[in-house]
């Protein structure tokens, strides 16, 4: 099922590439290192013991593959994945239809997690820690439930908010994985591997380019790999070149730091309009015209790594190198609480 999130996601691959680019084991995983090792070894002791591997959470920002990891996991498992997310799984029947329907060892994937409502999320307390779910027959006076056993499935689910879980359904996670950003020569891997998958030639100082300004993220190389090949059958020979890989991040307003356009209109917003901050998320999102939510998950979390901004208690504020990188000179006059 495509994911909601991609259908909006202008950084979404087309099904094809998507799936030709998705690495399929966790050997072909290129990065997040700490993670895959300990992987490895639960997968194969879960596979040793002919088990299914515990229920594993993934969380951390978009596109740097969570999903990926989920269907990896099936594959090293030998075993059927079948995805859902969040926001689609309204009523509990919903969720006994899938689980019902899961074969011994079978791979049950809930993108969005975080979005689960209350009384489903409930429903997966028993089916998670008992394999077992109670199903209501009939309604009114007649209705009675009734238990039924489920195959030992592995529950995966992901989420870019971790902190909205509640502390329930957390704890029947047996692992618990955050993915962290990547660094640019990781991303220079993965690009390069991509480029091989898609056919196209890609000098190396041109994947450093685009890796680097990737916002650590291998769904936006990927992209900028898509856009930079387009640029090259169009403006060049093929061939993606620094100067190619450099005239299409500038097209696409992708900045030296490789901050995007929405980054930028955020850092802006606080440093111009606010003064550098403290400023709260809701005034920046109305005043940028994105959803606080969106900002809070995708753009926030590079931000703050990078050290463009700082969340303190009264709000979010720019940093010294956010007004260094758009060559504003910061007003201690006017705000004395800057830095
Ligand atoms: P998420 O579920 O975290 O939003 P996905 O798993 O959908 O992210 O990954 C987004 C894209 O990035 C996919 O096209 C996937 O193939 C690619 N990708 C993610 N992680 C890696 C990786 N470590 N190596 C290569 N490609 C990756």
């Amino acid at each position: 099922m495509a994911k909601k999130n991609e259908l909006l996601d202008p950084n979404a691959l087309t099904a094809d590439d998507e799936r030709k680019l998705r690495p399929q084991t966790l050997q072909d995983f290129t990065g997040q290192p700490k993670l895959i090792d300990n992987l490895e070894i639960f997968v194969a002791a879960a596979r040793l013991r002919g088990e299914p591997l515990d229920h594993v959470l993934f969380h951390g920002p978009p596109g740097l593959g969570k999903t990926t990891l989920s269907f990896i996991i099936a594959n090293e498992m030998n075993a059927n994945i079948k995805t859902t997310s969040g926001p689609v799984l309204e009523k509990p029947a919903d969720l006994a239809g899938l689980l019902t329907n899961l074969e011994k060892g079978d791979v049950l994937f809930i993108d969005e997690i975080h979005r689960l409502s209350s009384v489903v999320e409930e429903y997966l307390y028993s089916a998670m820690e008992d394999c077992k779910i109670d199903i209501m027959l009939e309604s009114g006076p007649n209705a009675r439930s009734i238990e039924i056993a489920l195959n030992p499935f592995t529950l995966v689910g992901a989420t870019t908010r971790a902190g909205l879980l509640t502390s329930p359904l957390l704890a029947r996670f047996g692992i618990n994985a955050r993915l962290e950003y990547y660094d640019a020569e990781t991303l220079k891997r993965i690009v390069i591997r991509a480029a091989k998958v898609l056919k196209v030639v890609l000098e190396e100082d041109a994947a450093f380019e685009i890796a680097r300004r990737s916002r650590g993220t291998p769904r936006i190389v990927n992209r900028l790999l898509r856009r930079t090949r387009d640029f090259a059958q169009i403006k060049g020979n093929g061939v993606i070149t620094m100067k190619i890989a450099k005239l299409t991040l500038d097209a696409l307003d992708v900045d030296e730091a490789g901050l995007d356009d929405m980054d930028k209109r955020i850092l802006l917003c606080i440093i111009d309009k606010f003064k550098g901050g403290p400023v709260g998320l809701g005034n920046i999102a109305t005043a940028v015209g994105e959803e606080a939510e969106t900002i809070e998950e995708v753009h926030e979390p590079y931000l703050i790594m990078e050290g463009f901004i700082k969340r303190t208690s009264r709000g979010r504020m720019a940093t010294e190198k956010a007004f260094r990188h758009f060559g504003r000179i910061p007003d201690i006059g006017t705000n004395p609480t800057l830095f």
